[in-house]
């Protein structure tokens, strides 16, 4: 094992009990990975390197664990995430703190990413799912049954590490299966430590969770004790993860990139909506998955709308999580850093303009400027592809109908919103939007009990919800003659 940095001065959690959780038990491994905190760019801390022989070991553990899991009854199941709920909720502090370190948003952001993943868990343990009667008369006793699949690989993305890891184990767990977590090797650190902090309510074995690079991603897709793999992460990686499952039939589900188109329609009240549609922007720095990533804007109101998301972005302290009065942190890491530069440079050489640049911290963090960028349109990178950065391109329309022609013309189907005073006007607008979900009048919004997914190459299947449940069983019916 080689040394460990040290995570801050303050710290709470050496950096040495960062591990993995295997069969109820911390784990360490033979090479360790170093983590960034994208506020400085320097190394804080490092974690475990997974080997293909510990994953093995996680995943017969975890199919062990299955044997028991999937008879414990649904009550005691239900009680259990809620006594983890209680626990996360006590070391919630410490929690949020790795979070802010290791992706950069601030701290209150951070306590409410966590906060969002209590309230799914326990509106989860809430939700009613299972066996259906299908027919029962003198003849027959048919019955939908809904088991458990077995083992589940859960493979998370770097925005929201604990809030995605936690759509995907409440319904997983709930549903009767095991699971092997695999965070981003950008952002393990917070998932380590929910791991250890989950296991002491979890019988061994049914919370696997391993750190390490994209080949354990990998290890997951192809190795045969995996019964699903719930991903959330780009296009591409869901493209790759979608062909690796084939050959053992996986199931799947997907929640992919988006590039959420906005209509605001003409005679909006822009002032009142002013910060929301800012908001529905700028969110996490811009890296939301179905945050709004280009905004069409009737030409009778293009410049108030640039004005007034001025105003408000004007508003914005940019800087370190940790800072007081910090509404904005870092981008997560440097690719994607280097990526949104590409993406404005690329759209102001090709004719875009900037409206509003804002300032940044003079450090050597990822800080990227607010950035609101007009005269923005399709054919350049950072309109037709998904930015997952602190940039909006704002494009004119004329005609509502073009308009929404040009919002549909993508392979993307994440998420939309229609913003306007009219209920009947935005409504007739929204259902002719090709999402998973499209907002009225705020941009993005997620409920437990809403289910959550990407239509066209945004995804398949969805999250939350009975729906969200029933995506980690399989139908088995049970067929009586009488
Ligand atoms: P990514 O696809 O690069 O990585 C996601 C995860 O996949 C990481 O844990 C990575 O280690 C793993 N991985 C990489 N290659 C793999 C492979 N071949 N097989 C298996 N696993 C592999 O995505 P990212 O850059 O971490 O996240 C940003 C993307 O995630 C954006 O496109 C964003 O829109 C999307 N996202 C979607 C949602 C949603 O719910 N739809 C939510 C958040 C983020």
């Amino acid at each position: 094992m080689t040394e460990t940095a040290t995570i801050s001065a303050d710290d709470k959690t050496p950096a040495g009990s960062l591990t993995m959780t295997v069969d109820g038990h911390p784990v360490d491994a033979e090479s360790r990975i170093e983590v960034i905190n994208p506020s400085t760019a320097e190394v804080f801390t490092t974690v475990p390197d997974c080997s293909a022989e510990q994953f093995d070991q996680a995943v017969r553990g975890a199919e062990a664990a299955f044997a028991q899991w999937r008879r414990t009854p649904l009550e005691e199941r239900q009680e259990l995430l809620l006594k983890a709920c209680e626990k996360i909720e006590a070391n919630l502090d410490e929690l949020a703190r790795l979070l802010t370190l290791e992706n950069g948003k601030p701290l209150a952001n951070a306590r409410g990413e966590i906060g969002a993943a209590l309230g799914h868990w326990r509106a989860y343990a809430e939700i009613e799912f299972g066996d259906e009667v299908l027919r029962s008369d003198d003849e027959r006793h048919i019955v939908l049954r809904r088991v458990p699949l077995g083992v589940v690989g859960a493979i998370t993305a770097w925005n929201y590490p604990i809030l995605l890891a936690a759509f995907k184990l409440g319904p997983a767990l709930l549903a009767g299966n095991t699971v092997v977590l695999k965070p981003s090797p950008f952002t393990p650190v917070a998932t380590l430590l929910f791991g250890r902090i989950v296991n002491e309510v979890f019988p061994p074995g049914v919370v696997q969770v391993l750190s390490g690079g994209d080949e354990l991603g990998r290890w997951i897709t192809a190795h045969p004790g995996i019964a699903k793999v719930s991903f959330t992460g780009s296009v591409p990686t869901g493209r790759a993860i979608m062909a690796a499952s084939a050959p053992t039939l996986k199931r799947l589900t997907l929640e992919l990139g988006g590039n959420d188109a906005g209509i605001v329609l003409p005679g909006t009240d822009i002032e009142k909506r002013a910060d929301d549609l800012y908001w529905a922007g700028f969110s996490n720095c811009g890296q939301v998955c179905a945050g709004l990533k280009r905004l069409y804007v009737h030409e009778s109101q293009i410049k108030e709308v640039a004005a007034a998301l001025a105003t408000v972005a004007a508003t914005i302290k940019v800087g370190d999580g940790f800072d007081e009065g910090v509404q904005t942190g870092p981008i997560q890491n440097k690719p994607q850093f280097d990526r949104v530069r590409l993406l404005v440079d690329d759209a102001v050489d090709a004719g875009a303009e900037i409206v509003y640049q804002g300032d940044v911290p003079d450090d050597d963090g990822y800080f990227f400027p607010i950035t609101i960028i007009g005269n923005a349109a399709e054919g350049s990178a950072l309109v037709d592809e998904e930015p997952f950065g602190p940039v909006l391109p704002l494009i004119t329309y004329s005609d509502i109908d073009d308009a929404i022609t040009r919002a549909n013309a993508t392979d993307y189907g994440l998420g939309a919103s229609v913003w306007g005073e009219d209920p009947d006007q935005t409504r007739r607008v929204a259902e002719q939007l090709e999402a998973g979900t499209v907002w009225i009048n705020v941009h993005p919004s997620l409920l437990p009990t809403v289910p959550f997914g990407g239509r066209k190459q945004s995804g398949i299947g969805v999250e939350a919800s009975r729906l969200g449940i029933e995506a980690y069983t399989d139908i088995s019916v049970l067929h009586i003659k009488k």
